[in-house]
């Protein structure tokens, strides 16, 4: 990397670019927009890493190249400004692209990112290869490529947000998962919203792979877009509805219809790959289900308390409810993001003996499921009280909130453990 880069936003994600770009020999600005109190640490390591940090207000303009932080809209002022002043603009995916030795396998869609890409490193592995996986979950990408070699995979998930910063990246393999109503709060239609998805097979062509969900009609409605473009890129797709020549239902040691999806997705992108099939269907089987995606914490009298908080949209709650058989308590509610409620109403009165509200769609999320027995609580702790309460041996309690948990917690994943730490606390008492 020859000449200035500026780098903005100061997150994970920016400092992981600091050092990579400092380790390349860049000379490295960098630039974040809040209060310098808040920064301090920030502005330490950016030093430590021999680069400089300048206040928003005096960006340099001899910059060649600056780096956009995924949390960072490129339709910001500070994005735009920088854009003003000649500097092209890339995202951190972009960078670590174009740093990364090895071939990237890339996943997107709206739900099952995470679950497909640690699942596609997982067989990847289990079949003799090196594989390295982050992106949107875990490790920023940059951090990830610095430790791949020539041989070896990166596994990247990206979201439709990262994807909107990408200009030459090209995935030798992509997987598109699904496309359903979410981040409505920051795109204006579900079409804009797919259009950054779709974002991740413009540059690829001879010898790259596409795997794609023929069950969802936005991505069937592709086909005919990649024949008129004259996509050279192999198509591999996959239903649920059709016979699937590599595994079976039985072989996915997850929950629910929508992972039987995520791991076919994963198994055809292992193939293309050139993974051996039966070597791909035998560590599917090990595979471990991740934190706080429909799993199991522990059974108490005969209830299973299931923790599902990733589930920030309605589609996945409703997932999560199709995945069980036995009655279920469910505990739901939090921030929404603009998306319909009306078919997580229906799936709760289908399949919800009760309904625990929490957070600030209480109300409205009652209103919806009218027809199941509703309570609100005002924590975590007292809703999975109120969800002892309301369940009998052979119920499920299943937190599956549907909505963000910012309103709350800091995190889905501090919503999770909140969660974890509320039904063991029971546990102790019961077997006390
Ligand atoms: P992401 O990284 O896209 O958010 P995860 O694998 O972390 O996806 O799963 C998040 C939540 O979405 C979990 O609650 C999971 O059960 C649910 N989910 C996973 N795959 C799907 C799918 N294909 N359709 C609907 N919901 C899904």
């Amino acid at each position: 990397m020859n000449g200035r880069v500026l780098v903005i936003g100061l997150g994970k994600s920016g400092l992981a670019s600091v050092a990579a770009l400092r380790e390349r020999g860049a000379d490295v600005v960098a630039t974040d927009e809040k209060d310098r109190d808040a920064l301090s640490a920030a502005i330490a390591a950016v030093e430590a890493h021999g680069a400089r940090f300048v206040p928003p207000q005096n960006l340099p303009g001899d910059a060649s190249l600056a780096i956009l932080s995924p949390g960072i809209p490129p339709s910001s002022a500070l994005a735009q400004r920088v854009r003003g002043l000649g500097i092209p603009t890339i995202g951190e995916v972009e960078l670590a692209y174009r740093l990364s030795p090895a071939p990237m396998i890339a996943v997107t869609g709206t739900k099952g990112k995470s679950t497909t890409t640690a699942l596609i490193a997982h067989l990847l592995r289990a079949c003799g290869r090196d594989a390295f996986a982050g992106g949107n979950l875990g490790e920023p990408l940059v951090s990830v490529v610095a430790r791949a070699r020539p041989g070896s995979w990166v596994v990247a998930e990206l979201s439709s947000f990262q994807l909107e910063t990408i200009e030459t990246l090209r995935p030798r393999i992509s997987v598109l998962l699904n496309i359903l109503p979410d981040h409505l709060d920051r795109y204006s239609s579900i079409e804009e919203y797919a259009e950054a998805k779709f974002r991740i097979f413009e540059n690829q062509g001879a010898g790259d792979t596409i795997v794609l969900d023929r069950d969802d009609p936005r991505l069937l409605a592709l086909e005919g877009r990649f024949a008129r473009a004259g996509c050279s890129a192999q198509r591999l797709w996959y239903s649920a509805r059709e016979q699937f020549s590599f595994i079976d239902r039985g072989d996915v040691p997850l929950r629910g219809e929508h992972n039987y999806c995520n791991a076919m997705a994963a198994v055809l992108a292992a193939v293309a790959a050139g993974c051996d099939p039966a070597a791909i269907r035998e560590a599917l089987r090990s595979f471990q289900p991740l934190g706080h995606r429909l799993q199991p914490v522990v059974e108490i009298d005969g209830v299973l308390y299931v923790d599902d908080s990733k589930a920030t949209t309605p589609a996945a709650t409703v997932a999560a409810l199709e995945s069980f058989t036995q009655p279920v308590v469910l505990i739901a509610g939090g921030r929404e993001k603009g998306t319909e409620l009306g078919e997580l109403g229906a799936a709760i009165s289908r399949r919800a003996k009760a309904l625990v509200a929490i957070g600030e769609s209480a109300q409205k999320l009652r209103a919806v499921a009218r027809d199941v027995h509703g309570e609100s609580a005002a924590s975590i702790e007292e809703a999975v009280e109120r969800a002892r309460r309301l369940a009998a041996a052979g119920d499920v309690v299943l937190l599956s909130p549907a909505c963000a948990s910012f309103d709350m917690f800091s995190s889905a994943e501090e919503r999770g453990e909140r969660f974890t730490h509320a039904v063991h606390l029971i546990a102790d008492g019961a077997r006390a």
